[in-house]
């Protein structure tokens, strides 16, 4: 059975006219935006039967109600437009990987030099990502486990005594430890808590968990 027009939703959006239409085979639900008659973007939202029917038994929720309303905000977030600009930019600057932030597709990207790598902060929703590093000492390694820790997992934990002993050691007229874990924190955007927890040999250690500081 070929899809027929079950129903069409139209709303303006910056002083656009756009229809939300709704086709039905009789099996599948699909939704489409289009503009002036010609398709606005390419999604397409769909749901089958039995799904909408489990939706809305379990949970009472009208799932081409939920179809009508992701194509409404895709076209008001221009989440089409933000997809094509930064798959453009990809193709552009292949080699770059700042090209465009992956959790929300910006291309707003700040870029600063943190323990000689780049880091890419994009500016639309704070997501942190950095460059990969090909060569590095010991302090780059623990340092970067920590950092891209962070962006891999939300989190990383380090024994204090590796950090006090290798990236942030003190010495004679130089900074307190305290001092270059707090520089180094905000350079990347990260919090701490210091907290104890017992080793394997039930030895107390003391612990430092890194997260992410609120953009
Ligand atoms: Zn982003």
């Amino acid at each position: 059975m070929t899809p027929r027009l079950v129903k069409t939703e139209t709303f303006e959006h910056e002083g656009k006219n756009y229809d939300l239409k709704l086709f039905s085979d009789g099996w599948t639900f699909t939704v489409k935006s289009f503009r002036e008659g010609r398709e606005a973007n390419g999604y397409s939202y769909a749901v089958v039967l039995p799904t909408a029917f489990d939706l809305n038994r379990v949970t009472g929720m009208d799932a081409v109600r939920v179809l009508f309303d992701n194509a409404r905000n895709d076209i008001r977030e221009r989440n089409w437009e933000r997809y094509v600009e930064a798959y453009l930019a990809s193709l552009n600057l292949k080699e770059d990987e700042g090209a465009a932030c992956v959790k929300c597709t910006g291309r707003d990207i700040q870029i600063r030099i943190v323990d000689g790598r780049k880091m890419y902060r994009c500016a639309t929703c704070g997501n942190i990502w950095y460059q990969k590093r090909s060569t590095g000492g010991g302090n780059e390694v623990i340092l970067d486990a920590i950092a891209d820790g962070v962006v891999e997992n939300s989190y990383h934990e380090i024994d204090v005594l590796i950090l006090l002993n290798v990236p942030f050691r003190e010495y004679s007229g130089g900074p307190s430890f305290d001092d270059q874990l707090r520089n180094w924190c905000n350079q990347n955007h990260l919090g701490y808590d210091v907290f104890h927890q017992k080793d394997r040999r039930g030895k107390d250690a003391q612990l430092i968990r890194f997260t992410r500081k609120p953009a």
